[in-house]
């Protein structure tokens, strides 16, 4: 196991299943132009043989498939059926459920229980404003699905001032009435906004506001949350619970246990780091060679955490995957 002196170790995998997206959020892609598949995107096996080895070399426990938008990848049905038998205690999806209502059967075969759902509006029309793509109302049908179908759905929202601070409120009653779980995400200063500080500072709202204006609403109480939890855990007595990533007011890195793997195949070991291992090469290798190359790369990447605080970095998040 590796592990570094701050006793952090690599348990959370997410693979970025394709850089292609349905959406081009303003916060994530700044030229409004969707992002297209790379050329040089590994098979559905190949990455899925890199979540086998990757169990083995780093000790990772749960897997959550992200992207891009992994539910517009043609590799999701064949990448779920492998992963659906490797021996990990948990495997979730981040997905903006654009598509959700079409392969809800394929996820629920595959034992897919858990998804993270984004959603930064209930409005229509903020909603194509932030999105630059998709449909609400399509959105909300595949959630009432994956609901009925007895998904365990968190939803993610991005408080952005200027743009969706009215939903706040509306998107967590819409949440606490269904039993779904809202994780509010900071603005992370990635790709154009760690180039562009202004167009990061003007839209950025911390913990301290949102809880200030959930506050005005709602009574909460801070929860309890597993050790590596990236987000601070609220509970609204007798309806439920929210969170709030707060990678920026409350940094997390400390005990951070996250390991991301790129669709082109290259590990990223923090989201603040621009260093990145290329391990698409190793992943067409038999076991018994690519595990050795495969360890020595992790220590690499572990040692690409940050110390205390997140300070973001150029990488578009559709690209490193969420
Ligand atoms: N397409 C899927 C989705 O929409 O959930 C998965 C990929 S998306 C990059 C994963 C998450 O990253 C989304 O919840 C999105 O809101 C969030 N995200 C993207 N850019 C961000 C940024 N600069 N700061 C905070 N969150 C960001």
């Amino acid at each position: 196991m590796i592990v570094d002196r701050q006793g952090r170790r690599f348990r959370n995998l997410r693979v970025s299943l394709t850089a292609a997206c349905n959406y081009a959020c303003t916060y994530c892609v700044p030229d409004g132009k969707r992002l297209v598949a790379a050329q040089d995107e590994l098979s559905a096996e190949n990455l899925a043989r890199g979540v086998a080895y990757l169990i083995e070399a780093a000790g990772i426990e749960r897997l959550r498939i992200t992207g891009g938008e992994p539910l517009v990848s043609p590799k999701l049905d064949s990448f779920l059926h492998a992963v659906s038998k490797l021996d990990l205690k948990d495997i979730s999806l981040t997905t903006n459920g654009q598509l959700l209502s079409r392969k809800l059967p394929l996820l629920l075969e595959c034992g897919i229980r858990r998804l993270n759902v984004s959603l930064d509006t209930l409005d229509a029309e903020s909603f194509r404003t932030i999105a630059r793509g998709g449909d609400l109302a399509t959105v909300l049908k595949g959630l009432d699905e994956a609901h009925a179908a007895g998904l365990k759905i968190k939803i993610n929202m991005v408080p952005l001032r200027g743009k969706n601070l009215d939903q706040v409120v509306p998107l967590l009653d819409y949440c606490l009435e269904r039993g779904f779980e809202l994780r509010f995400i900071e603005l992370m200063r990635m790709g154009h906004l760690a180039r562009d500080g202004n167009a990061f500072a003007s839209q950025f709202v911390g913990l301290n506001e949102l809880l200030e204006l959930i506050g005005q609403n709602h009574a909460y109480l801070q929860a309890d949350a597993p050790v590596d939890a990236t987000a601070l855990r609220y509970e609204v007595p007798g309806q439920g619970h929210f969170g709030i990533i707060a990678n920026e007011s409350v940094p997390f890195c400390r005990t951070c246990s996250r390991l991301r793997l790129s669709s082109t195949g290259w590990l990223h070991g923090c989201l603040s780091s621009s260093n990145r291992h290329y391990v698409g090469d190793l992943l067409d290798k038999p076991r018994h060679q690519a595990l050795p190359a495969l360890q020595r790369l992790l220590v690499k990447a572990l040692a690409d955490k940050q110390e205390l605080a997140f300070s973001g970095g150029v990488t578009v998040m559709k690209i490193i995957g969420g």
